[in-house]
């Protein structure tokens, strides 16, 4: 679609001064990376853009240039249904469904702009006016970059664009060796590079940034792990009490899913966390190849995301929500089983 329809998108912005960006609940580097990448795009050519986050984002995404001006929805919410209610043009940026939004999804369900998704998971709801949605893209930043260059305004990439669509193209890929990076992504990063992207303080912005806290919380992960081999299975819990133990903070679990992954042999690897205020399991799904997470979130745990990594959560307790994921996992032994 966006190719044919890149002119009326053009007629669209010439036409809107007040734009609002908008990244999913929780959002992670390539939410925040595309939301204020392309709102130092529309600022530059002129327009009144806002990125409005659901709610708050980790530590280790807060040095990203524009951060100071993001607003959050769930602690400004009158601002924000304000520039909801005036915005001509709302994108909505990596996610799918307009429920991802959590309690901002009313007001942008009240708004009469016209809505752009620019996104890179499966199966997206039709909310939007404009659809550009292609889920072998690796991240949502790398599609920013193409939806600037379909506008035929990659000159106008500057460093700080450059330095935001590098962060989320990095962190969604896992720095670049998720099956999701192709030839395509690397020549977008090299073009970011020559922008202006300064990839090693990216990185050490991301990654190198951690806290005391957050590796003792690891080491208590770690210690809980259970490996299911004949199933190629991983998986890690953390209680809110072991949590809290480690005086939690947000964006402190990112990333430990993965530890699963990197045992030899598996699979499939996953992490249910405790969210005592939300009454949930929160859960993460990862996985090797062609068992596909996204659909298992779906059936299982109300939830989705893309073929190798997804979400979902649960009702139960902790504890019963692994048992519920034991019972069901032989239910894919045939996909498992070497
Ligand atoms: P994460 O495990 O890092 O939170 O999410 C992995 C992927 O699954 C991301 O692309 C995320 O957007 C998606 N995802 C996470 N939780 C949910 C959920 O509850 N519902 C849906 N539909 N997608 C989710
Ligand atoms: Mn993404």
């Amino acid at each position: 679609m966006i190719d044919t329809r890149i002119l009326e998108i053009t007629a669209e912005l010439a036409r809107a001064k007040n734009i609002v960006i908008v990244p999913h609940k929780g959002p992670d580097g390539d939410a925040m990376g595309s939301t204020l990448g392309l709102m130092h795009f529309l600022r530059n050519k002129g327009h009144e853009a806002t990125v409005i986050a659901p709610n708050d984002y980790p530590h280790f995404l807060k040095w990203l240039p524009g951060n100071d001006e993001v607003i959050i929805y769930e602690n400004d919410k009158e601002r924000s249904d304000e520039l909801i209610s005036n915005a001509e043009i709302v994108f909505t940026l990596d996610f799918n469904d307009l429920n991802r939004c959590g309690s901002m999804q009313d007001a942008l369900l009240e708004s009469d702009a016209v809505f752009v998704m620019i996104d890179h998971h499966q199966e997206p709801s039709d909310y939007a006016h404009y659809t550009y949605s292609d889920s072998k893209m690796s991240s949502t930043c790398e599609m920013v970059y193409k939806f600037i260059d379909k506008l035929r305004a990659a000159k106008m990439i500057t460093p700080e664009i450059a330095t935001c669509l590098y962060t989320g193209i990095m962190t969604d890929t896992g720095s670049f060796r998720f099956s999701s990076t192709s030839s395509h992504t690397h020549r977008v990063i090299a073009d970011l590079i020559d922008k202006g992207a300064q990839n090693d303080k990216i990185h050490n912005n991301i990654y190198d940034t951690n806290s005391e806290n957050k590796f003792q919380l690891l080491g208590t992960a770690l210690q809980n792990l259970k490996v299911n081999k004949d199933l190629r299975t991983a998986y890690i819990s953390l209680s809110q009490e072991e949590l809290d133990r480690h005086n939690f903070q947000k964006g402190d679990t990112e990333g430990f899913v993965n530890y699963g992954l990197a045992l030899d042999g598996i699979i499939f690897a996953v992490i249910f966390i405790e969210k005592e205020n939300e009454n949930i399991i929160k859960m993460s799904f990862r996985s090797k190849g062609d068992f596909d997470v996204n659909k298992f979130a779906r059936a299982h745990f109300e939830g989705g995301g893309h073929i190798n990594a997804a979400g979902g959560k649960s009702n139960l307790s902790l504890n019963d929500t692994i048992v519920k994921f034991n019972e069901i996992l032989p239910q894919y032994s045939e996909q498992l089983k070497k």
